[in-house]
């Protein structure tokens, strides 16, 4: 399927377009009819699915087609602002063509910006539930004209406690509306929130393909001062598509980058000292593919929206379980699958038994063959200096296999540049 078989007005195509979509994911060749059919739906996805467009197109799709009141048309409600940053901007980046508009609502921030936004009118709002119940108090937003809400992520609001926020931001709502309920999970509360406030719902379930299922992890045992090498090693015997390598600092990332580019690498640093215009380029370098490999920090990493990383390295073992979630979900984007290494030194045993129990498995750890691990290894299986060639996982010839992270060879070493940018 394609999606000029859905049906969807031509602005809002020409920004899916834009975005570079060839074909529907399965959650958005499902839900994208129902929704424009006006049906209630119940989506049982996670992050990492598409779902994101599979309810702000055919919401574009709704309010550029069929005129309403002014004001607010559309409320999104999300946990986090980091998700309210990433739908707003589907929201902008999709709709680009459209003449709608989107503002973001959450907390931590000074309310007045977003009064104002709301001031000069937006169609969609994209809220935390905390935020959007001040500014209802303050009779800031008047939401009695919405025609759609999309509840994302709902379990996650519950764990954090949003469910009795939820309940009374509903009654803001106009009864009569449509209703987009979207949650990884159904536990029983989640279960009675979506029965009493969805109308004949048509469920749409879609095979877990979040990070966790379409990333294979893997653990490299290694001590600090030999990770350089093995990382070169890997990237000399792995065949790879587009690599994101984490570090713990900045100066490391920097380091790190330079080090890779000296070697013939084309590579980019991502880190937070890099003036802003700078970091994009970085970035937008990396999804078109001028850099195969981006060295980043995990701070730097959170506006990386690059669907066809094929690895994510932790060069550092991440602080917390979450940043690790975080980093790996980077990969495993979109149905593709993914590879996540991570080298661990012996400090790194906590850690490690944290994110094992995340993950509710034993991470497997493996040696790259015949790679000198240095004397303070046990178990190491050679000690010749030379890496042999691995067995390659992925096919090199440019990765034609659907099955496969797209454009996956052996990352392409370019003649050492004298400019690099990885400075800041
Ligand atoms: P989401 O599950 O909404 O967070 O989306 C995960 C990632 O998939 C995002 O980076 C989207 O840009 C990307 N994505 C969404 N739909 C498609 C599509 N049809 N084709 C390729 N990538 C997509």
């Amino acid at each position: 399927m394609n999606f000029e078989q859905l049906s969807l007005d031509a602005r809002v195509l020409a920004g899916v377009k834009a975005a570079g979509y060839t074909s529907p994911t399965p959650i958005q060749e499902q839900a994208i009819p129902l929704v424009m059919q006006g049906r209630d739906v119940l989506g049982l996805a996670q992050t990492g699915t598409g779902k994101t467009a599979a309810f702000m197109l055919p919401i574009l799709h709704h309010l550029t087609t069929q005129k309403g009141p002014r004001g607010v048309r559309a409320l999104i409600v999300a946990p986090t602002r980091e998700l309210a940053e990433q739908i707003h901007q589907a929201a902008t980046d999709y709709g680009k063509q459209t003449r709608l508009r989107s503002v973001t609502i959450y907390g931590g921030v000074n309310p007045r910006p977003q009064v104002e936004a709301l001031r000069r009118g937006a169609e969609i709002v994209v809220a935390c539930p905390g935020r959007l119940l001040d500014h209802i108090g303050a009779g800031a937003i008047d939401l009695s004209k919405v025609e759609i809400l999309v509840l994302d992520e709902a379990d996650r609001m519950c764990d954090m406690g949003f469910l009795p926020d939820i309940r009374r931001i509903l009654k803001h709502l106009p009864t009569r509306r449509q209703t987009l309920f979207f949650s990884a999970t159904m536990p029983q509360d989640i279960r009675s929130l979506a029965d009493s406030i969805l109308t004949d719902p048509v469920t749409v379930q879609i095979g877990i393909i979040a990070p966790a299922e379409t990333v294979s992890h893997a653990l490299y045992p290694v001590p600090d001062k030999r990770k350089k090498d093995l990382l070169l090693a890997m990237l000399d015997n792995t065949p790879t598509g587009r690599v994101l390598v984490f570090t713990r600092t900045k100066r490391r990332a920097r380091n790190l980058a330079l080090d890779l580019e000296n070697q013939g690498y084309r590579v980019s640093a991502l880190q937070g000292n890099m003036a802003q215009n700078r970091r994009q380029k970085a970035i937008d370098g990396f999804r078109d593919g001028k850099y195969d490999i981006l060295v980043a920090t995990d701070i730097a990493s959170r506006g990386i929206d690059v669907t066809e990383i094929s690895h994510v390295i932790n060069f550092d073992m991440p602080d917390t379980v979450d940043a690790y979630t975080h980093r790996i979900g980077r990969t495993g984007r979109a149905e593709l699958s993914g590879e996540a290494f991570t080298f661990a030194s012996q400090d790194d045993e906590p850690m490690v038994r944290d994110i094992e129990r995340l993950l509710g498995t034993r991470i497997e750890r493996r040696q790259l063959e015949g790679f000198d691990y240095g004397p303070s290894m046990v178990n190491n299986r050679s000690q010749t200096s030379q890496p042999n060639r691995q067995q390659p996982r992925y096919p090199s010839n440019g990765g034609s296999s659907q099955s496969s992270p797209a454009n996956t060879s052996r990352p392409r070493r370019s003649q050492p540049r004298r400019r690099y940018d990885t400075q800041g």
